[in-house]
């Protein structure tokens, strides 16, 4: 069984921190060489060492703002050369700014946009001829259930998580023609540093319990789904997204 297309690379954004690091462990796991594209360059060269090791894959660390349509240009090149080709994308890296309810900022607004939404569609731009002329290439978007809950506080990122389903099915219309799969991946409570950054304890763990499983999720839970979509075993899932929020949403999402 050839459930990921053999030895074509991966990129990962976000891949120093959380489910992106989560994300590249996964895929390494399988075979896949992986390109950690993160702002942190330090962790994310750090964590592809220490991956290259474990799994005995090429893995590159790459630190770069992948809302720089310059520097996503120039990290192709190196990228590919490292990794033998670039046969997906798992877009992971994120940002949220909290709000005051009522109250939009626009640097808040346009930051969070162009990480979390924007950024994917860049991406996918620089390395579309790549993955096209990978058979069994796929994209994978970390979206959240904040796109279909939408709490008062965080405006722009809800917006953010929405826009990239709609992103998601766009692309996966433009890729169904040329081989390339496009998904997405909507996390619930995941206990990563974004999530504990700043938010007290107490409103974490009153969500998780909210939640029919009743505790957070874990990184590598949402990676285990990814890399799924990102396989050979999802070859007739596009235009979609995959909920992995231990039942948040089912128990009326908040
Ligand atoms: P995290 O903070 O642990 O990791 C995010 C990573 O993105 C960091 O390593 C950060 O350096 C990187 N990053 C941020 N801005 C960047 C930029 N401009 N260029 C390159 N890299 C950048 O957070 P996480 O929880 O692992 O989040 C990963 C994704 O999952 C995000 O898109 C987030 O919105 C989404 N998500 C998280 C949760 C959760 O509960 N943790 C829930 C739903 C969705």
């Amino acid at each position: 069984m050839a459930a990921h297309t053999p030895g074509t690379g991966v990129i990962v954004t976000g891949g120093a921190s959380g489910i992106g690091r989560a994300c590249a462990r996964a895929l390494a796991a399988v075979g896949r060489p992986v390109a950690l594209w993160d702002l942190v360059g330090a962790a994310a060269k750090d964590e592809a060492a220490a991956i290259a090791e474990e799994f005995g894959v090429a893995a590159l660390g790459v630190g770069i703002d992948v809302t720089d349509t310059a520097a996503i240009d120039a990290a192709v090149a190196p990228t590919r050369e490292t990794l033998g080709s670039i046969g997906g994308l798992v877009h992971a890296a994120g940002v949220v700014r909290a709000e005051p309810v009522g109250y939009l900022d626009a640097e808040k607004w346009d930051a969070v946009l162009d990480v979390n939404l924007r950024a994917e569609a860049l991406l996918a731009q620089a390395v579309w001829a790549d993955l096209t002329a990978n058979p069994g290439s796929a994209v994978v978007g970390i979206s959240s259930i904040e796109a279909f809950i939408g709490q008062a506080f965080i405006p722009a990122y809800a917006a953010s998580k929405a826009g990239l389903l709609g992103l998601t099915r766009s692309m996966a219309h433009l890729g169904g023609s040329v081989g390339v799969r496009v998904n997405a991946v909507c996390p619930g409570y995941i206990d990563t540093p974004m999530l504990r950054n700043g938010v007290p304890p107490e409103y974490i763990e009153a969500q998780a319990a909210k939640s029919i499983l009743a505790r957070l999720g874990r990184p590598e839970e949402v990676a285990q789904v990814v890399r799924f979509l990102m396989s050979d075993e999802a070859s007739f899932v596009t235009g979609t997204e995959i909920v992995v929020d231990g039942g948040t949403m089912a128990t009326g999402g908040q």
